[in-house]
């Protein structure tokens, strides 16, 4: 082990009680998008931050929706390298189904529970704590180091990263490191695509008894959903340059993200994940919509899922179809040099080499990708994510700040090749 890098450890080490803590005090610090008022978990960064003398801008289009980036550079000259995390986390509703307080952040047999823990409070954490480590060591690294936490990622909303990117392209770099939940055994290169989808079905509508009267919008909406189901059966696309990367890794995956997730990486799902029609019982619906979240793997052509779907519509003339949004499926090389860090890493310090896969939901991790710039996805397991007790072990947590800690290193140890 280089050095460097064993003190690194140590000093993870030493730090083990102010770690855990910093992110129990970020998960009690609710944060829920939408609405997405991050101030209160915005100034628990800023304090760390600010207590390190770290210097940092605040970049808040929305003004309860604040990002913070903080960038140093190193003595000697190198590649640019970005961290990425949020602060937004999924809504809790009223915590019920919770056992545990969502916002509490309750320490129970080695676990953290709350909102956020996992997705990805945790994450986020790994990439300042990254940062501030590195920062002490900037005389002696390479190139540059810029920190970048967001406000707006649940929603794929417009004020985060995506904001970033259009006014403050200055984050980006050569190379990201970001922390949303993957499972120990796994490291994603690339994620799909979702493209969502919105439909209204209008009839005339009549007595419930007098169906002769009018076609229901209901069971009309009932129809396409069965008939966009079967994209879900589309072959998909068996000469990508990523297939040989996610070739043998199944059992991994399913073990990683629940049984089924292996399939469900290389082909269409389809989710009819909001409908709403009908006014009573007794009447035929004149009016039903209804939303749809398909998720494109790699290789798939958006263009023909749109003709398809607009060839199901066309059988239906009642039926109207817009796009509400769409982020098209992305991957960077899975062998990047990052990918290597973190697999090298990820063995030494805990013995479990991961593998690279492409992962189910969206992070913003997509941006770099989209500006061919290699973003590398490596944190906690995801399986509680979004759901009642939304945990992460703390020894996962732990092992995942050292990685990321070491990765960031390796990569800022190298100086700029001509
Ligand atoms: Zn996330």
């Amino acid at each position: 082990m280089n050095p460097t890098k064993q003190r690194l450890l140590d000093r993870i080490d030493a730090d083990r009680d102010q770690l855990i803590e910093y992110l129990r005090e970020f998960i009690r610090r609710p944060s829920p998008n939408p609405p997405g008022d991050t101030l209160a978990s915005a100034a628990h960064v800023r304090s760390l931050l600010d207590a390190h003398g770290a210097d940092y801008r605040i970049i808040a289009p929305n003004d309860v929706m604040p990002n913070i980036v903080a960038s140093f550079d190193c003595a000697i000259p190198g590649r640019h390298l970005a961290l990425n995390g949020h602060i937004d986390v999924f809504p809790a509703g009223d915590g019920t189904g919770w056992t545990r307080d969502p916002w509490g952040a309750e320490l129970i047999d080695g676990q953290i529970y709350g909102r956020g823990a996992c997705d990805m409070k945790s994450g986020t954490t790994a990439s300042i704590f990254s940062f501030l480590y590195l920062r002490e060591l900037r005389e002696e690294l390479c190139g540059r180091l810029t920190l970048s936490v967001v406000s707006d990622e649940e929603t794929f909303g417009p004020w985060g990263a995506r904001y970033l990117f259009e006014h403050h392209p200055e984050i980006i770099g050569d190379c990201c490191l970001n922390g949303e939940p993957t499972g120990r055994e796994i490291y994603r290169f690339g994620e799909k695509g979702p493209l969502w989808l919105r439909f209204t079905v209008n009839t005339h509508g009549a007595h419930g008894a007098y169906v002769h009267r009018s076609k229901s919008a209901t069971s009309i909406a009932a129809k396409v959903i069965g008939e966009l189901e079967a994209l879900q059966d589309l072959d998909p696309p068996a000469d990508d340059n990523i297939t040989s990367a996610l070739d043998g890794i199944s059992d991994i995956v399913d073990r990683a993200w629940g049984e089924g997730a292996a399939h469900n990486v290389r082909r269409i799902t389809v989710n009819p994940g909001l409908v709403s029609g009908g006014v009573k019982v007794n009447m035929v619906a004149a009016q039903c919509s209804f939303e749809v979240d398909i998720r494109l793997p790699n290789g798939f052509d958006v263009g023909d899922i749109h003709a398809r779907v607009e060839e199901i519509c066309g059988r239906f003339p009642e039926v109207a179809c817009e796009q509400i949004l769409y982020n098209p499926p992305n991957w960077s090389p899975p062998d990047s040099e990052m990918s290597g860090y973190v697999r090298a890493n990820a063995k030494a310090l805990s013995g479990i080499e991961p593998v690279p896969a492409v992962s189910l939901g969206c992070t913003d991790a997509r941006l770099w990708r989209y500006r061919d710039v290699p973003a590398v996805v490596f944190g906690p397991s995801p399986i509680e994510m979004g759901g009642v007790d939304e945990c992460v072990a703390v020894d996962e947590f732990l092992d995942m700040v050292r990685v990321h800690v070491c990765s960031a290193y390796d990569y800022l140890s190298r100086e700029a090749t001509a």
